[in-house]
């Protein structure tokens, strides 16, 4: 039985992934952390019944995590406090899936640190679902040959999204970028703004929007639009839930939802 935390628990996604956990028959939810709800009870507060799981403060994250003795700590909540359960997580030997999106450079890097010096496994992935896993392939497949096209990306996501442009359109610009040897990137377009070389990045935000991303390659007389759209946070909650299984027996170092599927 694989012993799972998850922090951001209270969140769209926390519960959406706490459901999975519960659902699946090898997988035990020890801890449930957030900054919302502490102390009631997360099956509750998830209308789902009593499970016996109090919310843990994060605050008391290293406590509860030598108290649990989690295998994998899954985090979907806001870049800096990902950065704080991620650390408290290495720290206590504990696995991670990291899904949270927004981390700055410096900020990635001192998870990554962090994961390396203690010698757990993580995976961190701007997006769980196969589909936009598969479709990052296509974008480079796509721009390799059509290296002399202009490249938009266009994403949208609901109104509640904090960051911007989202992780998957960030991770999509850095997949074509890499495979045209490197691209200035423009967010956004406002006044006298002539058109360069640039993948220009669009991110639009409304309603209940789960996530759409779509990438034009436009040349002359025709345009190709490879898109995603997401149905369900679900697909993003199963990726999440197979990528924490995956994780407590992969070997230390960090690693990206592509290794999990094995479509690298
Ligand atoms: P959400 O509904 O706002 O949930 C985030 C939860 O984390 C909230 O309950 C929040 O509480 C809580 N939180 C804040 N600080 C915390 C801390 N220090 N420790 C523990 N919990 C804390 O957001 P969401 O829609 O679930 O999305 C969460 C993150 O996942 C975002 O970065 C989003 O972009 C990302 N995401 C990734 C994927 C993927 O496939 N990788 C898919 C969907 C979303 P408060 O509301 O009180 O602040």
């Amino acid at each position: 039985m694989i012993k799972v935390a998850v922090t951001g628990a209270c969140g769209r996604m926390g519960m959406l992934i706490i459901e999975n956990i519960l659902r699946s028959g090898d997988m035990k939810l020890v801890t449930a952390i957030d900054v919302t709800n502490t102390g009631k009870d997360i099956g509750e507060v998830m209308r789902q019944g009593k499970l016996d799981v109090p919310v843990g403060d994060a605050k008391d994250i290293d406590n509860i995590l030598k108290m649990s003795k989690p295998d994998v700590l899954i985090d979907f909540t806001i870049a800096g406090a990902a950065v704080k359960n991620v650390t408290a997580s290495a720290r206590n030997k504990v696995n991670l899936v990291v899904g949270t999106t927004g981390f700055t450079q410096e900020q990635r890097k001192l998870m990554e640190d962090a994961i390396k010096s203690s010698g757990v496994a993580a995976v961190i992935a701007p997006n769980f679902s196969i589909g936009v896993n598969v479709f990052w392939g296509l974008l480079a497949e796509a721009a390799k040959r059509l290296s002399d096209f202009d490249i938009e990306i266009i994403e949208a996501h609901h109104n509640q999204k904090k960051d911007a442009p989202s992780g998957t359109a960030l991770k999509a610009a850095e997949v074509i970028s890499k495979t045209l040897g490197g691209k200035e990137m423009v967010y956004g377009r406002h006044g006298i703004s002539p058109r360069q070389k640039e993948i220009g990045i669009h991110a639009v935000r409304g309603g209940d929007i789960v996530g759409d991303h779509t990438v034009l390659f436009a040349g002359d007389g025709e345009r190709i639009e490879i898109k995603h759209q997401a149905h369900s946070r679900q697909a993003f909650a199963k990726g999440a839930v197979t990528a924490a299984e995956w994780v407590c027996s992969a070997r230390p170092g960090v690693y990206e939802m592509a290794d999990v599927l094995g479509i690298k």
